[in-house]
């Protein structure tokens, strides 16, 4: 029986295995994809303490594993598929069952579909949620972003300086994104800015050719080569719904301690209630989780 099982290997996952197993426990991360999480499909990460020159989410997270596993933590990647009680915690895999003391769950967050019509059609075919993997193929071209928050104006910004041009496409007429980062958005001269507009359709036969705004109650035709959404996060908390307490988002309820509604079973990162989506929160998350999760198995075994 291992320690602590952690469920997901992005920032908040790993740090929680940095941290438990430099604390002597006998930890385990399970991640169905590449360790990483969500925030290696960034272009640039500019705002983690000590980070002063900025980096891709992709060089951020590279050696987050290695100091786990420098450590002792185990890392594999295989998807968890269920988690029970039963003398501690059973967690299921498609080919193997663990055992554990304690769980954090980790499992972050997914981009949302924005649900205009040819959307699923057209992934992978010229639309796109990550400009930092398919930017590249849309080196003077012309794109869409569509959003308001942080992630839609900073993409539009670091796919102004590899296409020709970008349409930042909103549905309201203000920006929710950080005043500084809306400030440079206006300043970058081949991003036009289309407020008050919605996405009804793609257009295009194999792949993007086009797509039909609603602008103002009014269609209009603009010719794109490609469609970049960024329109908010769904959190990742199915495997724990009939677990613990969700709240109306889905989001994980935890207390001070990332401690859920179930005694023994942690939460850490952005699918928990009230997280801030950042990466630094969700670092200091995990090490919240871990050092918690280590003191509960202390006093179970008491
Ligand atoms: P977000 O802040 O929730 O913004 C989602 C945007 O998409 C909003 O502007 C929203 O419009 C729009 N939207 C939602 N559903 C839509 C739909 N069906 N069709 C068209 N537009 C739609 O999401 P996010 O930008 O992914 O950011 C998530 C969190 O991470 C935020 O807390 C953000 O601050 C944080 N973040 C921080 C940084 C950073 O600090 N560097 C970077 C990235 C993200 P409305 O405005 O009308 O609701």
């Amino acid at each position: 029986m291992k320690d602590i099982i952690i469920i997901g290997g992005g920032p908040a996952g790993l740090s929680a295995g940095i941290y438990a197993s430099r604390l002597g426990a006998d930890t385990l991360i399970l991640e169905k994809l590449t360790p990483g999480g969500q925030i290696t499909l960034s272009s640039e990460i500019e705002n983690y303490p000590g980070v002063c020159e900025s980096k891709s989410g992709i060089e951020f997270m590279a050696c987050w594993p290695e100091q786990a596993k420098k450590f002792g933590c185990e890392i594999l990647s295989e998807e968890v598929t269920q988690i029970k009680e039963d003398k501690g915690f059973l967690v299921k895999t498609p080919s193997n069952e663990y055992r554990a003391k304690a769980i954090i769950v980790a499992t972050g967050a997914t981009p949302k579909r924005a649900g205009f019509e040819g959307e699923e059609e057209f992934t992978g075919k010229g639309v796109s949620y990550c400009a930092v993997c398919d930017g590249f193929f849309y080196k003077d071209k012309v794109v869409a972003v569509i959003g308001g928050g942080d992630t839609a104006l900073e993409e539009a910004l670091y796919l102004s300086k590899i296409t020709k041009k970008v349409y930042l496409i909103h549905r309201r007429d203000k920006f929710r994104a950080a005043p500084v980062t809306q400030k440079k958005v206006f300043n970058t001269q081949n991003i036009e800015i289309i407020f008050n507009a919605t996405v009804k359709k793609v257009l295009g036969n194999e792949f993007v050719e086009g797509i039909i705004l609603n602008l103002n109650g009014e269609e209009k035709k603009l010719k794109v080569d490609g469609i970049f959404v960024f329109v908010g996060m769904k959190v990742n908390s199915e495997l724990v719904k009939d677990l613990v307490e969700l709240n109306e988002w889905d989001e994980i309820k935890v207390d001070l301690n990332m401690q859920t509604s179930l005694k023994g079973l942690f939460a850490a990162g952005d699918v928990r209630e009230n997280s801030v989506k950042q990466v630094v929160a969700a670092a200091g998350d995990g090490a919240v989780a871990a050092i918690n999760a280590i003191k509960y198995i202390e006093k179970e075994e008491k």
